[in-house]
């Protein structure tokens, strides 16, 4: 089951010799899942709060998503999107189901999506110009916000460490502060095409539009003919107990972006448009020969199917409370290290008085694996089937780490 020593050494070794050293990797190498849980290569069990960042949305190999994958990758694996094939349009019609009237674009990642994003609030823009390029195109984003690393996202991401080497920068973007509708006004002018938020931004430390603010953009978005993009590629799929995380707020974007959790490990990302806006893309306007493989597609409609048959928003909405208000304790008892606990469902953020990466380490030691995030948050993302016994543990392990270091 376990590599022997001489394979842990090699790991380590291979991946200091030869992978690029863009991530400030922790010293555990995980070889097996099942579940909420994942081992490394000495054999430690770890619960896995962090779903490999919010993607493992069944756990670890669940039996449906492994018999689904294997089954369709003895069958067909790709073909590209020169042809049709059935389980794209059958995953493309289950998300029109959740989103609404509309069309899917499928691509392989979140920033990919993003991307597609970006492109169709510049088609937006060219058509509010009568057909003119180049006069429409400024997109408002929120500050904190994350939306990859790819060069529309990395534009749209005013973060220093994202962005730092990387200029000149694509133009156009422009940033309000979340939840002030105000702010945002302020900066639309007749270039503006489209506005750009996370429903709940992850990467900038769990922070909500709340549901005021997203009908005030979309209010906004109608009086000045802008899209109203919504970047769900973190905290949509089910992860805060509604399909998408928008849906307590009662709008509707012109578009989705989506990734992560949709094949619940295999890599996949889509957008949804909405009718208003999905004839933008027209034959040759955008593409990908890899998007929307039977293989990614069978992995992302095994997800669904086991959402819809496990009952897992409901699963998230009647733990998330309860969990929530056990980690609000912490918070309670332990002031002189968390600041805040806050998020939905699964989707959770603790705001620690200091730097994250030695509580990362302690969470690690315990047997809690967690993931950072900006702003001092500790990030939690149990798959979506966690269980209560699972979810009490997580509180346990980090109750252990915060009164370790009182
Ligand atoms: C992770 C993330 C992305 C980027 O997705 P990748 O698959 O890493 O390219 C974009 N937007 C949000 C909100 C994300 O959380």
């Amino acid at each position: 089951m376990n590599p022997p020593s001489v394979v842990r050494t090699a790991t380590a070794e291979l991946y200091d010799a030869h992978v690029l050293k863009n991530y400030a990797r922790p010293a555990l190498t995980l070889v097996r899942g099942r579940g909420a849980q994942v081992w490394d290569d000495a054999g430690n069990a770890y619960l896995d709060f962090t779903s490999g960042i919010a993607v493992s949305a069944l756990g670890h190999c669940h039996p449906h998503w492994v018999a689904a994958v294997q089954r369709q990758a003895a069958e067909l694996i790709h073909v590209s999107n020169l042809f049709r094939t059935p389980l794209q349009g059958e995953l493309a019609r289950r998300l029109v189901g959740y989103a609404g009237p509309g069309r899917v674009f499928f691509c392989n990642s979140g920033g990919e999506a993003d991307e597609a994003l970006l492109k169709l609030a510049r088609l937006h823009g060219v058509r509010k110009a009568g057909g003119e390029e180049g006069k429409c195109f400024k997109v408002i984003g929120a500050k904190k916000a994350f939306h990859g690393r790819m060069f529309g996202g990395m534009s749209a991401t005013p973060q220093e460490k994202v962005q730092k080497g990387f200029r000149p920068l694509v133009p156009g973007f422009v940033f309000g502060e979340l939840n002030n509708l105000q702010s945002f006004a302020d900066l639309v002018d007749d270039a503006t095409a489209a506005i750009i938020v996370e429903s709940i931004q992850g990467d900038g430390g769990i922070n909500p539009c709340t549901p005021e603010f997203l009908r005030g953009l979309r209010a906004l978005c109608d009086q000045h003919n802008l899209l109203l993009l919504l970047d769900e590629v973190q905290c949509g799929i089910g992860r805060t107990g509604t399909f998408y995380a928008f849906e307590p707020a009662g709008v509707r974007p012109d578009a989705i972006a989506m990734a992560k959790g949709l094949g619940g490990g295999f890599p996949i990302g889509a957008i949804w448009v909405g009718e208003r806006a999905a004839d933008l893309f027209t034959p040759g306007a955008h593409g990908t020969t890899f998007g929307g493989t039977p293989l990614a597609c069978a992995a992302g409609l095994a997800v669904l199917d086991v959402i819809e048959n496990e009952r897992l928003l409901e699963n998230v909405t009647r733990l998330g409370a309860p969990w929530l208000a056990e980690l609000k304790k912490l918070a309670a008892d332990f002031p002189a290290h968390v600041r805040e606990v806050r998020g939905r469902g699964f989707h959770i953020g603790f705001e620690m008085t200091g730097e994250t990466t030695p509580w990362i380490t302690a969470l690690a030691e315990g047997g809690l694996l967690a993931a950072p995030a900006g702003g001092n948050v500790v990030r939690l993302l149990p798959p979506l089937n966690a269980t209560p016994g699972e979810l009490a543990k997580s509180v346990e392990i980090f109750r252990a780490a915060l009164a370790a270091k009182a």
